[in-house]
């Protein structure tokens, strides 16, 4: 069995919940999992379809991108997620989809203010809108990376999709999930025309502190 079993497993499992639960459609959309103590991580292939895939199809790659062990051409946001990897020590798991409601956000380019109290607890203060890059380039990878070290752990790629990271898969799936749960919100909020209310601020810098002890516990395991 591969030292990497454990991981392809794991990012296989991830796809066919996120698949059953209507996050994921047919290929859109990427997984990965840094693997510890190794600057390297699995991610899915590309364009593949979710229902089939099997351990097996789940690459290896360094932080460089070059495969270490990879049947199947990876993703093609692998230099995406690589980045994060090097950017974000805390970072242990990353999920990008093209979800719908934080979506419709890409495409007015709405950024989501602290709304919600586990919204800042998990997300970050604020869910922010990383500017348009086309997908798979190393622009894109760069204006993640200028956006990321802000410590917020789900952001909205413009006219594209959504990008979460959780210091385990766990996490990730958990957080993206809250952000699919305020974009609609946000969303129906916004159509009311009224006045959106935030957090008060003092309960804001709380919840973003605990946040950060978590971070710091998770950054001490890559
Ligand atoms: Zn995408």
């Amino acid at each position: 069995m591969s030292d990497f079993a454990h991981y392809k497993q794991e990012i296989v499992n991830t796809c066919h919940t996120l698949l059953q639960r209507g996050y994921l459609k047919a290929t859109e959309g990427n997984i990965s999992t840094r693997i510890r103590g190794q600057n390297a991580f699995a991610i899915t292939p590309s364009n593949y379809d979710y229902s089939k895939m099997q351990a097996d199809d789940i690459c290896i790659l360094d932080h460089g991108t070059k495969p270490i062990e990879s049947r199947m051409k990876p993703s093609i946001e692998s230099g995406m997620h690589a980045g994060a990897y090097q950017a974000r020590p805390d970072v242990h798991a990353i999920i990008h989809t093209h979800q719908p409601y934080a979506s419709a956000l890409a495409l007015i380019k709405m950024p989501i203010p602290s709304l919600f109290d586990e919204q800042v607890r998990f997300l970050g203060r604020t869910v922010d809108i990383i500017p348009y890059a086309p997908s798979g380039t190393i622009f894109l990878k760069n204006a993640v990376k200028s956006k990321i070290m802000n410590g917020n752990n789900a952001y909205i790629l413009q006219n594209h999709g959504v990008l979460v990271f959780g210091g385990d898969m766990e996490h990730a799936i958990h957080n993206m999930a809250l952000l699919e749960k305020c974009a609609l919100t946000y969303l129906l909020a916004l159509l009311s025309e009224k006045k959106v209310s935030k957090i008060p601020f003092p309960i804001r810098e709380i919840m973003f502190a605990k946040l950060r002890e978590d971070q710091k516990k998770f950054a001490e395991l890559s």
